[in-house]
């Protein structure tokens, strides 16, 4: 794995180095690279580095062809001679986060679908992630192998204007189950799901992936209520086992007590959603204990969303009549955007995350950013992060650990070895924020600036893109 990974590293920056070129002759670019040679000093800002220590206050990140150099107190780190000087004094610096499960390409905010899916549509949620702060975002399961792996190499060669950086990985169910009805229709439609019935195709599906490169794979075991099939442990045993002879990934999607033991005991990687109807019990957290799997949480899918409350950080992304029609909707149905009054099913939910959150945290879980965002307009790209890191500290995790979780652990789970903490010799992609996140999380929303690769993202040019009719 580590060699795979070190020679995707140096492809990556060859890749980039050839793309900060091409993006600085380009007229259509967003935003133009940072410029070759050029020394940058960011001065005056609390610096958080993504390792979760104390903040570096009145901090120095010295940051040259995209990358960091230096960080660290002002008063040990000198200028360059010739260095561009930005002053952020006062401001507060975290790294760019990392998004790994969201599902992409399908939302036109106005309508959504199969037809939807373009190359032009995905690097507009690219651009919303990045808007927000967003360094790299992962589509799960949920999107076509061919066309991503070109999208891939497409942005790897510099032919798209600045964006997070596209992961994906492909889904695994058995035939007609997995994902949601709504993301099911979408999904068929391309025929991206790999339904597999026997271990042997499991086995034979994972070899495929393995043979093109792909890292990452996801598995449903779910039966929905009793309404779809559920893969059998049979078939998810082989996937794993499988998966892990190529050194690869498991992300499994399991929401009820015994899946989620089920797929922790076959040895899944990554646990994706959080039991929240039943509390945990003893043998399923000395499990935990034993397996310490990533675990992305993707809570705030089931949360009333934020578009209700009069908030432009959420409702200048969208086009205002969504937003009015998101506020008008009083019914509650299914996976529907809606500003309906609280489940009567909400305060049992409340009470179920408010214990099993710090107990799943307490087993040594390593937590994961993700969203699920791109299933309705009122849960989406980029803004969904907050809210799903906003929503981690209200059930008691510390603000500190909330930006590790969205910062470097999720780029140690992805292999982006290149991004997650600021370090010397990562990529200078960071946020600039106006308030400290250490002393309220919602002021992660307070984006001065996003930087990636050491060039300011252009957040105004996006902006008047979403004023443009589509
Ligand atoms: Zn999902």
């Amino acid at each position: 794995m580590a060699s795979v990974m070190k020679r995707t590293l140096t492809l990556v920056v060859s890749v980039v180095i050839a793309a900060t070129l091409v993006r600085a002759l380009s007229p259509v670019a967003l935003a133009k690279g940072d410029q070759p040679g050029r020394v940058t000093v960011f001065d005056g800002a609390r610096i958080l580095d993504g390792n979760g220590g104390a903040p570096i206050e009145n901090g120095r990140m010295v940051v040259q062809d995209g990358r960091v150099t230096t960080v660290g107190p002002a008063s040990a780190v000198s200028i360059p001679q010739g260095a561009a000087r930005i002053d952020v004094t006062g401001k507060t610096i975290m790294p760019a986060m990392i998004n790994v499960h969201a599902h992409m390409g399908y939302e036109a905010y106005t309508t959504w679908g199969a037809r939807n899916h373009t190359a032009a549509n995905l690097l507009d949620h690219l651009q919303r992630e990045a808007f927000y702060g967003v360094a790299a975002a992962t589509s799960v399961g949920s999107s076509p192998v061919e066309m991503s792996l070109q999208f891939q190499r497409d942005q790897q060669a510099g032919k798209f204007s600045t964006a997070a950086r596209y992961l994906f990985m492909p889904g695994m169910a058995p035939p007609n189950g997995g994902p949601d009805h709504i993301l099911r229709e979408a999904t068929n439609e391309l025929h991206v799901i790999n339904e597999v019935a026997t271990p042997e195709e499991a086995r034979a599906a994972i070899r495929r992936m393995a043979d093109q490169g792909i890292r990452h794979v996801k598995m449903w075991v779910d039966d929905r209520g009793g309404t779809y099939p559920k893969l059998t442990p049979e078939v998810y045993t082989a996937i794993v086992q499988e998966a892990h002879s190529r050194k690869m990934t498991v992300h499994a999607h399991a929401i009820q007590l015994a899946d989620q033991k089920a797929v922790v005991a076959a040895g899944a990687d990554v646990l994706v959603h959080m039991v929240q109807n039943v509390p945990l019990d003893d043998e399923y957290q000395a499990l935990l204990r034993e397996k310490k799997p990533y675990w992305a949480t993707v809570i705030s899918l089931g949360d009333p969303v934020e578009v209700c409350n009069d908030d432009p950080f959420f409702a200048e992304a969208m086009p205002a009549a969504v937003v009015e029609k998101i506020r008008a909707n009083k019914q509650r149905a299914g996976l529907t955007a809606h500003c309906a009054p609280p489940s009567p099913n909400a305060a049992n939910r409340e009470k179920q995350l408010a214990q099993n959150f710090p107990q799943m945290i307490a087993a040594g879980v390593k937590l994961v950013l993700a969203t699920d965002t791109g299933i309705h307009p009122g849960h989406t790209f980029g803004s969904g992060e907050h809210v799903e890191l906003a929503r981690w500290v209200q059930l008691g995790l510390p603000p500190a650990q909330a930006i590790v979780a969205a910062t470097k652990t999720p780029a140690e789970l992805m292999g982006l070895g290149d991004l997650g903490t600021l370090a010397p010799g990562k990529r200078a992609s960071f946020i600039v924020l106006n308030a400290n996140p250490l002393e309220n999380i919602r002021n992660t929303r307070t984006i001065s600036d996003v930087y990636l690769d050491g060039a300011k993202f252009d957040r105004e040019a996006v902006r008047r893109k979403w004023r443009e009719p589509r």
